[in-house]
């Protein structure tokens, strides 16, 4: 077996690291076909309509005005 001559540095793993991180977000993103919204920037599907400003394509899909918030509390 070889034996490396010198001990790796913590910057040059953590560089050699921090590019196998890259990449594997890389791929996560291509499989879930991730992309970002032309209109207000959040990650989202492609192919779907944006959660956040309820676009697709440049249209108005989702009345975002209309939607109800999350009921948290129990008024009396
Ligand atoms: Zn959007």
């Amino acid at each position: 077996m070889a034996v490396p001559k010198k001990k790796t540095s913590k910057s040059r793993s953590r560089r050699r690291h921090s590019a196998y991180l890259k990449e594997q977000v890389r791929r996560l993103k291509k499989r879930l076909s991730l992309g970002t919204c032309a209109d207000c920037g959040a990650a989202k599907l492609n192919h779907h309509v944006c959660k956040e400003c309820g676009k697709y394509n440049g249209k108005q899909i989702l009345d975002k005005s209309k939607e109800i918030d999350k009921i948290t509390t129990i008024k009396a």
